[in-house]
């Protein structure tokens, strides 16, 4: 290590020291800035370091101490799913992502509307060569690229990427670029280091979803795109080339509403050289849509779907899941303050359906075909 490095290992050492020394003296406000602070450099020094082990290993311990820090802080000291961790360490301005896959997603392909197209290829590409790769053998095909699925805000994407693990029973990443991005230095390259350091380590497979991709994978020739974000861009770009080991049995899958922003880099093999469009529900589509939605919930018989599923041309999935949510609060508003029990029925929907319009506009609708088609 150079004359710097051993500053650095010094003034950790010194730190956490200085923290088991507080907590000696039950001073655990103390024990926290401390540990904090050893895990802040420890992370810097992560995102500096040449050696890669180095690297992972700094950024291990740096998530340790935030797990002690957020022990004495008495929070849940459970671990959550990556991209959807959040280790309560926000006052002390930092925040971690915890290891732990969610096992399998719990969604399947029959949650999902319409989408045939979608499924199909999904299927071929990704879970018979995962549940064959004998096959795959035989006929001397590889198990191919990531995917990028691209489309409107709230089509499904991140439904059909969980689904693809539900489908697989294979535990489910999920990498939020709000989970990795840090305005510390050199954290958002700990982190991601660390996390596709976790990945590898499913041994039977996993499905890796990153999500909002083009956070970190806008293109490097944009003038606005910060030298930092060119880092973060090209260390994704190494991890998943596997530069560091080439992750086996890992399914990659990225998603995002702005496909012409991202590099032309992620879209070349071996990353996300598929790209799969997630476009609006047509009509059989947003029926069986409403149908999953008001499944469980009582039902007036004057209920047609049908008709409904007509005039929403142009909404969205998640503009119906709003559409059936605010149909349905109008009974439960009444059971709340009336006492009355009655079914969701259908001037229930109509009046939801004068309140929420379609989220995405006709002009956009034609950029992503456009997309789809360069
Ligand atoms: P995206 O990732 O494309 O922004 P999501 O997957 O987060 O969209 O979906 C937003 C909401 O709409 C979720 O509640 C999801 O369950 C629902 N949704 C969207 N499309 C479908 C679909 N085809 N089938 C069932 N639910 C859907």
């Amino acid at each position: 290590m150079t004359g710097q490095g051993d500053d650095f290992a010094r003034r950790v050492v010194e730190l956490i020291d200085a923290g088991n020394g507080a907590l000696g003296r039950h001073d655990r406000q103390a024990a926290v800035v401390s540990y904090a602070r050893a895990s802040e450099l420890l992370f810097q020094q992560a995102a500096v370091s040449a050696d890669y082990d180095e690297k992972v290993r700094f950024a291990q311990r740096a998530r340790q101490l935030l797990e002690s820090v957020r022990a004495l802080k008495g929070e849940r000291a459970e671990t959550l799913a990556i991209g959807e961790a959040n280790t309560g360490l926000e006052a002390a301005g930092e925040s971690s992502v915890a290891p732990a896959p969610r096992v399998s997603s719990g969604v399947m392909f029959a949650d999902i509307a319409g989408l045939d197209e979608v499924k199909e290829t999904l299927r071929l590409r990704m879970i018979y060569p995962a549940r064959h790769p004998e096959k795959l053998d035989r006929y001397g095909l590889s198990m191919g690229g990531g995917m990028l699925l691209f489309g409107p805000p709230g089509t499904g994407k991140t439904l059909v990427a969980r689904a693809v693990a539900g489908e697989l029973d294979t535990p489910f990443f999920s990498i939020k670029p709000s989970d990795i991005l840090s305005q510390y230095y050199g954290q958002s390259e700990a982190r991601l280091a660390e996390l596709f350091e976790t990945v590898r380590g499913c041994a039977h497979g996993a499905v890796v979803f990153v999500d909002e991709i083009d956070a970190i994978g806008a293109s490097r020739t944009r003038s606005d795109v910060s030298e930092p974000s060119r880092r973060l861009l090209n260390q994704l770009l190494n991890e998943l080339d596997g530069v560091h080991g080439r992750p086996k049995g890992l399914l990659f899958l990225a998603a995002t509403n702005e496909p012409w922003l991202l590099d032309q880099a992620l879209l070349r093999p071996p990353r996300f050289s598929e790209k799969c469009y997630i476009p609006l529900p047509d009509q059989p589509a947003r029926r069986r849509l409403l149908e999953l939605r008001l499944a469980g919930c009582p039902l007036a018989g004057d209920m047609d779907l049908q008709r409904l599923a007509d005039r929403t041309e142009g909404f969205s999935g998640a503009d119906l899941v709003e559409l059936c949510e605010r149909a349905k609060q109008i009974p439960f508003r009444e059971a709340i303050l009336r006492g009355s029990d009655r079914p969701v029925g259908q001037a229930d929907l109509d009046e939801a359906l004068r309140r929420v319009r379609p989220s995405v506009s006709e002009e956009s609708l034609q950029r992503y075909e456009r997309f789809g088609h360069d």
